[in-house]
């Protein structure tokens, strides 16, 4: 087998600026944030330094050797930069800047003052090595543990790629090499074949990492309600079923309220949608002040409320809603325009009294909120009580 290092340099650019348009591609999926869009561009910037390096003997020297050699470790300094932010560290890197100073310091001076090709790539080959041990350690440790495995085995790739790269300045130091970089040599053509290899690895576990991301993020944003804070209805379903199955285990009991507020349609009527907003996002806070810790705030619908308390039976769970009712009667709302009252009522139900099920308990606590409804509003019905069961109206 015959592997020609101009052939394989040209694969290398080829694949270089695939991926990095890959990259680039990707990123605009997700506006905001900028890592893989860097990403994408140190592998153009990368497959730049390739094209130079590959075009040794048709251009002038200084530009095949010296600035290629800057451009190709300048791209890995960028690379760092977009690992930097994708982990949400401060992007300062003067260590990184001064290894490119130091990288095309070296390849002038091993070109033309002291003319030697072996110092010249075992010099390359060290601060790459150095620089790819740097990416692995930054993905590596400390990683999140919603997304340890892909942090780490694209850290490893990177480690291996680092240890080729340390193997390679060894092997040159110890054993030398042809002087002319694209004559044909099974070690230089191995370690273009690894770099396309690492580098293919090391962009699809990043944008492995990136979509680990986005269904996080797409999974907080189904779950939480963006106006209020609030679970939404079907993290909140979720919440609700592993309740269930807590209290079976363990024969306990959870109560549930239902809120809805008062003539809500009113103070939006009267002082518009924004205003309506705002008294909403400040309900949430209200009802979440009032809960303990375990206890769960649904944004059931528009501005319906309901919030699971494991633990508490029918008739804690109606003393509690009923304090987070007063507590909302009472509080001054204070608009731009002027003090409005505002009131809810609410329904309340508990498992296993008035149901096992979602069904079961989320009717009884609607058909209890229709009860405090027609009894005038501002107060709390327990489910499928006698009409007593009415705390205040
Ligand atoms: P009731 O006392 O019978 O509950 O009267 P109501 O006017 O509150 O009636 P209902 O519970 O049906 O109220 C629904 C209204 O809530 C309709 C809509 O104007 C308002 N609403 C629902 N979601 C939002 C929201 O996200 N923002 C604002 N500003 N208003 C909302
Ligand atoms: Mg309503
Ligand atoms: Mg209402």
């Amino acid at each position: 087998m015959h592997l020609d290092i101009r052939t394989l340099f040209l694969v290398a650019v080829m694949t270089m600026t695939l991926l990095g348009l890959v990259s680039l591609t990707f990123a605009s999926l997700r506006p905001g944030n900028p890592a893989i869009r860097l990403w994408g561009a140190s592998l153009l910037v990368l497959a730049g330094g390739l094209v130079l390096i590959v075009l040794r003997g048709v251009i002038p020297d200084v530009l095949s050797v010296v600035v290629g050699n800057m451009v190709t470790v300048a791209a890995i300094v960028l690379g760092y930069r977009s690992l930097r932010m994708l982990r949400a560290q401060p992007l300062r890197d003067y260590l990184g800047w001064v290894l490119v100073l130091a990288i095309t310091a070296s390849a002038a001076f091993y070109l033309y003052v002291e003319p030697n090709i072996t110092l010249r790539v075992v010099f390359f080959s060290a601060v790459a090595a150095f620089l790819l041990f740097r990416n692995a350690w930054l993905l590596g440790h400390d990683a999140p543990s919603d997304a340890r495995a892909s942090h780490r085995i694209t850290a490893g790739i990177f480690g291996f790629f680092g240890a080729v790269h340390a193997l390679r300045s060894a092997a040159v130091w110890v054993i030398g090499r042809p002087e002319d970089l694209m004559a044909p040599h099974l070690p230089d053509a191995v370690l273009m074949l690894v770099t396309m290899a690492a580098i293919i690895c090391a962009t699809l576990g990043l944008l492995w990492l990136e979509v680990r991301r986005l269904q996080h993020d797409l999974a907080h944003l189904a779950s939480i309600d963006q106006l209020t804070g609030a679970l939404t209805r079907r993290a909140f379903s979720s919440e609700f079923a592993r309740e269930v199955s807590r209290r079976e285990r363990d024969k306990g009991s959870f109560g549930l309220a239902m809120f809805d507020i008062d003539h809500f349609k009113r103070i939006n009527d009267e002082h518009g949608h924004l205003v309506g907003d705002e008294l909403l996002r400040a309900i949430a806070d209200s009802l979440r002040q009032g809960l303990r810790a375990h206890d769960v705030l649904c944004r059931y619908g528009g501005e319906e409320f309901v919030v699971l308390m494991p633990g508490a039976d029918k008739a804690a769970a109606t003393a509690v809603a009923d304090r987070a009712r007063r507590s909302i009667e009472h509080r001054g709302w204070i608009t731009d325009k002027s003090g409005i009252v505002i009131t809810v009522s609410a329904g309340v139900s508990a498992y296993p009294e008035d149901g096992r099920d979602w069904d079961a308990l989320i009717g009884a606590a609607d058909a209890a909120l229709y009860t405090a409804k027609r009894r005038g509003r501002n107060c709390v019905v327990a489910a499928a009580a006698d009409p007593s069961s009415a705390l205040s109206a």
